[in-house]
């Protein structure tokens, strides 16, 4: 489960890389680690884990852009894998972070004492009054995403912003 930031290529038991997307340190969103052996004309080569010497560690800065990526900066192969551990640990505790706060957010509604449904995402328009105007001026409208849970029963909304927690909340099944 904590695996989905991590994929092993091209196999978990022998790989020859590994692609880290998350649980990475501060700033750094991708992170390639390759297991090498010294040869070859650019000075090693990628073999598999069990029969390499060393290790390269490129990483991302930004998402999107191969171009970013660092230079390789060589690992020992103890050094490659504590960065694939720190990489889980730190991914399980964004799990567990995630897990308190889907258990501190009550979704429950209430009025009817029902848990509210995840609806999906809605997108608001907001804006400021145009000069002389109440009416909302074009230039001053953004669109905000919400993820909302509206209670079958009453219609009650519930409006969480996008880009902070994962939706649906760990656990709710999407409708
Ligand atoms: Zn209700």
């Amino acid at each position: 489960m904590s695996d989905r930031g991590i994929e092993f290529k091209p196999n978990m038991d022998d790989p020859k890389y590994v692609k880290l997307t998350s649980g990475l340190p501060e700033g750094i969103s991708r992170a390639e680690i390759s297991y090498r052996k010294a040869g070859g004309l650019r000075g090693s080569r990628e073999v598999h884990r069990s029969a390499a010497e060393f290790a390269h560690l490129r990483t991302s800065a930004h998402t999107g852009y191969d171009g970013g990526r660092s230079a390789p900066e060589q690992l020992t192969l103890g050094h490659a894998e504590r960065y694939i551990e720190q990489a889980r640990q730190r991914m399980r505790e964004q799990d567990n972070e995630i897990r308190r706060i889907h258990e501190a957010v009550d979704l429950d509604c209430p009025w009817c004492e029902r848990r509210r449904t995840y609806i999906g995402v809605l997108g608001f328009i907001t804006g400021v009054a145009g000069i002389l105007t109440d009416r909302p001026a074009e230039w001053g409208q953004e669109l905000l995403h919400q993820h909302a849970y509206r209670c079958d029963r009453c219609g009650s909304m519930q409006y969480f912003a996008d880009g902070f927690l994962a939706h649906p909340l760990p656990g709710r099944p999407g409708t």
